[in-house]
């Protein structure tokens, strides 16, 4: 706010040289300003008190964008210098309201680097901003200057255009751009290769404010993504489904208040004769109208919103009290839950983790915590913070579905692991599959160099644990075993 105390503070300052030569010179006021002041040392003090009160104008700008940031609000982009959200929103807004004036149309185009969280963990944070900031000159250079661009979150930036007045104009600075990235960027001696995709609304079918046009362009974005077009239009069809998605969430956030979430277990079995001493615990939505709803319609929804972590707390409390509970009738039993990517971008986790164990009587070494080979590699240095501090406090960890996403094997000694779960699409046809039986061999092999457990899940057939056995893995997990199954109806040796 002008006129705080800091502001008055800078008025002061600002005054205090002209004072201080009025009072010196004991020049009248009125003469001071009719410019009848001679000699050098006026015009320096008077140099001074502009400079003065140029450093307060400059002061009160950038208080201003402070405020602004304070405020949540967005007009600068730090990183690149671009303008933020809040600036390319005011700026839409005045050409929505001239485009109504004309009946014309303002096209909004959004743009997001593809995969550039990997690009940001191949270079480093720091890298990574040097690129954003290489890649906004180069946005600026190729656009008019009539355009403008704005950075509207991490990888997101926006385009608008005033003299594109229709989606083929759009289209055409579209091209443009894509053209432009095929350059590779040079960061320090390193060419690094970028692609984009696309998203596009116009004003008014697709959003007559400022707001709705900037979340349709980037809904348009998201569905480019999917589908791998890479450019796309707006499309009310996806607004309904994201509508029913709305609705959902709504619902699996009501779910896991009332408790309508079950989890299953699922034995892992020891292949040398150990018995079973480990079971999966398995989330289900016991719908009330729709029944028994299976992890793999809900999860993604999960990820894609803010429940994971109240779902991820749900089930570890579950599986806390379920193995409290074994230990207490003497079963040397541990639980694996499967966490998600987001859970390990949160620097609370461990901390809430240690917090729910705690209150349901559970030792973490009972506790395995499951994860994808996707969910470390996407935000690899706070992934491998929290993966670090669990593992600290006596978790287990076990990489899941191992094989089937990346295979960067360079990871597995850099993270703090305990098993490997090789991925059931292996295992399933790895008794008819060469190839599949030749993964799982070499799995089998490298784990055991690296002194972990092998676990094979998707275990389906007497011929395939035989041939697991042989191939010296740890354990197996599968429908040859059990299904998954509630807690009282396992059977536990
Ligand atoms: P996953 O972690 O790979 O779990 C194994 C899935 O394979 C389970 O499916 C299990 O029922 C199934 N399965 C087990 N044995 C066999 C077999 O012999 N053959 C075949 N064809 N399938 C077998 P489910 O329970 O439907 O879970 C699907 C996925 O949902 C899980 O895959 C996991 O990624 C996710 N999920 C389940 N519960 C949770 C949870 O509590 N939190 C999170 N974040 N994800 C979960
Ligand atoms: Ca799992
Ligand atoms: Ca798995």
């Amino acid at each position: 706010m002008i006129g705080g105390s800091g502001t008055r503070i800078w008025i002061a300052l600002a005054l205090l040289p002209i004072a201080a030569v009025i009072y010196g010179s004991g020049v009248p006021m009125n003469e001071l300003l009719t410019f009848r002041l001679g000699g050098a040392a006026y015009y320096l003090s008077i140099l001074g008190a502009l400079g003065v009160g140029y450093a307060f104008v400059i002061g009160l700008l950038d208080r201003k964008v402070r405020e602004s940031h304070e405020n949540g609000m967005n007009l600068v982009d730090p990183v690149t210098g671009l303008p933020g959200r809040d600036l390319l929103a005011d700026r839409l807004q005045q050409l929505i309201l001239i485009s109504e004036r004309e009946a014309s149309h303002v096209p909004l185009v959004v743009m997001g680097i593809d995969r550039f969280g990997a690009v940001n963990n191949a270079l480093g944070r720091d890298q990574g901003d040097v690129l954003l900031a290489e890649l906004a000159t180069r946005l600026e250079t190729t656009l008019r200057e009539s355009d403008t661009v704005a950075r509207l979150s991490g990888d997101e930036f926006a385009i608008l255009m005033p003299s594109a007045q229709d989606g083929h104009g759009a289209t055409t600075v579209v091209e443009k751009v894509r053209a432009e990235l095929e350059k590779p960027f040079m960061i320090g001696d390193v060419p690094v290769e970028i692609s984009a995709s696309f998203g596009i609304a116009l004003s008014p079918g697709h959003g007559r404010d400022a707001k709705t046009l900037i979340w349709h362009a980037s809904a348009a974005l998201g569905a480019a993504k999917e589908s791998g077009t890479r450019v796309e239009f707006y499309s009310p069809d996806r607004h309904e489904l994201n509508a029913e998605k709305i609705a959902m969430a709504a619902e699996l956030r009501g779910a896991i208040e009332d408790r309508e979430l079950v989890l299953f277990y699922q034995p892992k079995s020891s292949m040398n004769g150990g018995g079973i001493h480990a079971a999966e615990a398995l989330v289900r939505w016991v719908h009330p109208h729709r029944g028994m709803i299976p992890p793999d319609e809900f999860i993604p929804l999960a990820e894609q919103t803010d429940l994971m972590k109240p779902l991820t707390m749900y089930v570890v409390a579950e599986a806390a009290k379920q193995v409290a509970e074994w230990r207490n009738r003497g079963l040397d039993m541990s639980v694996a839950v499967n966490i998600s990517a987001r859970n390990l971008s949160d620097v609370e986790f461990p901390n809430d983790i240690v917090a729910v164990l705690e209150r349901h009587g559970a030792d973490p070494k009972w506790i395995e915590f499951e994860v994808t080979e996707s969910t470390v590699i996407n935000d690899q240095s706070r992934a491998i913070v929290v993966l670090q501090t669990l593992c600290d406090m006596g978790i287990r960890i076990a990489i899941d579905d191992y094989g089937a996403g990346y295979t960067s094997l360079s990871y597995l000694t850099r993270l703090p692991i305990h098993a490997l779960k090789i991925d059931k699409s292996f295992v399933q046809n790895m008794a008819e599959q060469r190839q599949d039986g030749l993964i799982v061999k070499s799995t089998i092999e490298l784990g055991r160099g690296l002194g972990l457990d092998v676990v094979a899940e998707g275990v389906e057939t007497e011929v395939v644990w035989n041939e697991l056995a042989d191939l010296g893995c740890d354990y197996a997990q599968g429908y040859y075993v059990s299904k998954p199954l509630p807690a009282d109806e396992l059977v536990l040796n």
